[in-house]
């Protein structure tokens, strides 16, 4: 087993004195210098397991399901696996009367819900032409 120092994540509030909490042996309230001392290394943890747990602890968010960005002016989107339905909406209700509906993904099969929104643009042109 190689021989690892403390591998010290800070604890205390910044602005502060240094305190910190070694993540491979667990021990508290470490200062700073602790980072020179051999640690014990209990779990035998390799420095890309601890970056690795490191990185997990500061984005727990990155580990679950990306969602899927199901607004589009092109068609309907699947929010379970992202297919978009552009061909024959105006066979879905509730695709064109704006009220929303619900719809069952062509290609996964998963029933979900949506939403219609109608924009309305108008442009104006003078009558009273030279
Ligand atoms: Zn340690
Ligand atoms: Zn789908």
């Amino acid at each position: 087993m190689t021989t690892m120092a403390h591998y010290i994540k800070r604890t205390s509030p910044y602005g502060g004195e240094f305190r910190g909490e070694c993540v491979l042996c667990g021990t508290q309230d470490l200062p700073m210098e602790a980072a020179l001392e051999d640690c014990t290394n209990p779990q035998g943890l390799t420095m890309s397991e601890i970056f690795v747990d490191i990185l997990n602890g500061k984005e727990p968010d990155k580990m679950t399901e990306e969602e899927i960005d199901t607004f589009s002016s092109d068609g309907l989107i699947c929010p379970y696996c992202g297919y978009c339905r552009e061909d024959d909406l105006q066979e879905i209700d509730g695709v064109y009367d704006g009220c929303g509906g619900e719809h069952t993904c062509g290609d996964c099969g998963k029933d979900f819900k949506f939403d219609t929104s109608i924009t309305h643009y108008w442009t104006s042109y003078k009558i009273d032409v030279e």
